[in-house]
């Protein structure tokens, strides 16, 4: 027989969803639902760890890089498991920890943490655990904040069709005992991307093999195309191949492609996309309908059953930490008001990919804007005509922006190369609060020689109408 236990909001999953209980809920009493590590994809297996191993591949690759500049360095050596201890042990699992006491410590006594899968069992009914313990929970509110796993392919995945096969995901790759000394790469996705570059910029052999005939696909054509040229040169890529078998012989991984041809290697890890968690909890039970993976809200955060929420990666068009954590704010605010609801807040939203270069993007591709009718404006700018780019030796890297000719407007900005993740947000800004382009270029200085002088020319190349 399961306990039971009624309160006023269930929270489902403890990544973005954990952030909603603050003081403004000291007088509800709150479930908070998690089945796995408290905070998590982005503390504990996305965002934050990858970008901390990032950190120690671009030093790495800078050491192997120095000699253009003049400067005789090598890089002696990884010390991968100190490299893994000082991102886990110094900094992630004790926050992960942390917030998971607090939670269930008396500092937040209106609260009550269970550890098992939730599933829906009935309208506003889950069905879920505290270790042995069966629940039943039900809530006036119910957020779900189940996020997304990685994506693994039946020929992999079941172990009939693969036998011995082990393979890795974003979710265990970090914690490896050991590096390999090689790595096939399944994906040409950003997660595919960031681990590409952190492995093998710390010795891995990386073998990328990817669906698409280029990488980043969805991003605008000529960021894609760059970036596919700058990762054939630096890895053996294998683009535009499916994989018809994967097996191990000898010890070896093998992917066998549609061509005939085989890759081999050490270690295969799997870096195809995220599904969202929805499928996983009978939400047919409750009346909460799915669009394709994807629970469907309307533009408040409202699911299809009354009083029941989704936000986040299990329900949003942008799978981002800064998106989950705004639609968050949003649907906090929308418990708690429900008579002045707020809107997710899904515009101007940009993405950055911590490879080597960088990129990141905000708005319409060129394509984007031309489908969508816009009379545009188009300016490459090259990181190698700036001065900074000069300090940096770069032949690679460039922003693109795109604008409306007619109204001086920015319809969307890309860019590749040296911290493009922060060289971003000018366009951001621009965007968020609707600037004109030439005067946003011209009202204000520029630092000389500082690497914004990309964001500057970029916009000053671009043949607006109204150019003042
Ligand atoms: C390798 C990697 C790198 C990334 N890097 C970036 C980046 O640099 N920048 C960025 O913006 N985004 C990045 N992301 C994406 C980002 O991590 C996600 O968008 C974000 O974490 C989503 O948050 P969320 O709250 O929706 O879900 P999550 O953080 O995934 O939280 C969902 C939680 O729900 C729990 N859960 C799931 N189902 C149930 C259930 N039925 N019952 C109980 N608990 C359940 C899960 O265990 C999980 O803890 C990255 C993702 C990956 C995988």
């Amino acid at each position: 027989m399961a306990n039971s236990k009624h309160y006023d909001l269930v929270i489902v999953g403890t990544g973005s969803g954990n952030s909603i209980p603050g003081p403004e809920f000291d007088n509800k009493s709150i479930a908070i639902v998690e089945k796995g590590t408290f905070g998590g994809t982005c503390l504990n297996v996305g965002c934050i760890p990858t970008k901390m191993f990032v950190h120690a591949a671009d030093l790495a690759h800078d050491i192997a890089d120095a000699k253009r500049f003049g400067v005789q360095a090598s890089l002696n050596g990884v010390d991968w498991p100190s490299i893994v201890s000082r991102v886990f042990d110094n900094r992630i699992d004790p926050i992960a920890r942390g917030g998971e006491e607090y939670r269930r410590g008396p500092r937040t006594p209106n609260i009550d943490v269970y550890d098992q899968h939730a599933t829906f069992i009935a309208p506003k009914t889950l069905k879920t655990g505290i270790g042995e313990e069966k629940w039943i929970v039900t809530g006036d509110q119910i957020v779900i904040a189940t996020g997304a796993r990685p994506a693994i392919p039946d020929f992999i995945s079941d172990s009939n069709l693969t036998p011995g096969v082990d393979y890795f995901t974003n979710e265990n790759v970090m914690r490896m005992p050991e590096l390999p000394q090689s790595m096939i790469v399944l994906g040409g996705g950003f997660i595919a991307m960031e681990f590409s570059h952190i492995f093998s910029s710390l010795g891995v052999e990386v073998k990328l093999i990817n669906r698409s005939d280029k990488v980043l696909r969805v991003m605008d054509e000529d960021i894609s195309a760059r970036m596919t040229e700058i990762v054939s040169d630096r890895y053996e890529t294998h683009l535009g191949r499916l994989v018809s078998k994967v097996e191990k012989v000898d010890g070896l991984i093998v992917a066998t492609l549609d061509d005939g041809s085989q890759v081999k290697a050490e270690t295969l890890l799997v870096a195809l996309g995220r599904i969202p968690n929805g499928d996983q909890m009978n939400l047919e039970a409750a009346g909460i309908e799915l669009d394709g993976a994807v629970i469907k809200v309307d533009e408040y955060g409202r699911t299809s059953a009354q009083g029941v929420w989704a936000l986040g990666d299990v329900s949003s068009p942008y799978q981002l930490k800064h998106v989950a954590n705004a639609e968050m704010r949003a649907v906090r605010h929308n418990l708690l008001h429900p008579d002045n609801l707020k809107k997710l807040p899904h515009d101007a939203v940009p993405a950055a990919v911590f490879s080597n270069p960088q990129i990141a993007t905000v708005g319409l591709t060129e394509q984007q804007a031309k489908e969508a009718g816009y009379d545009i404006t188009v300016k490459i700018q090259n990181y190698s005509d700036i001065a900074y780019g000069w300090a940096l030796e770069d032949s690679t890297g460039f922003a693109k922006v795109i604008a409306d000719q007619k109204t001086g407007k920015l319809l969307g900005a890309h860019i590749i190369g040296y911290q493009a993740s922060s060289l971003i947000q000018s366009f951001v800004t621009m965007l968020a609060f609707d600037m004109d382009v030439r005067s946003f270029a011209t009202e204000q200085y520029w630092i000389h020689p500082a690497l914004t002088e990309l964001v500057e020319n970029a916009l000053l190349g671009l043949d607006v109408d109204n150019a003042q």
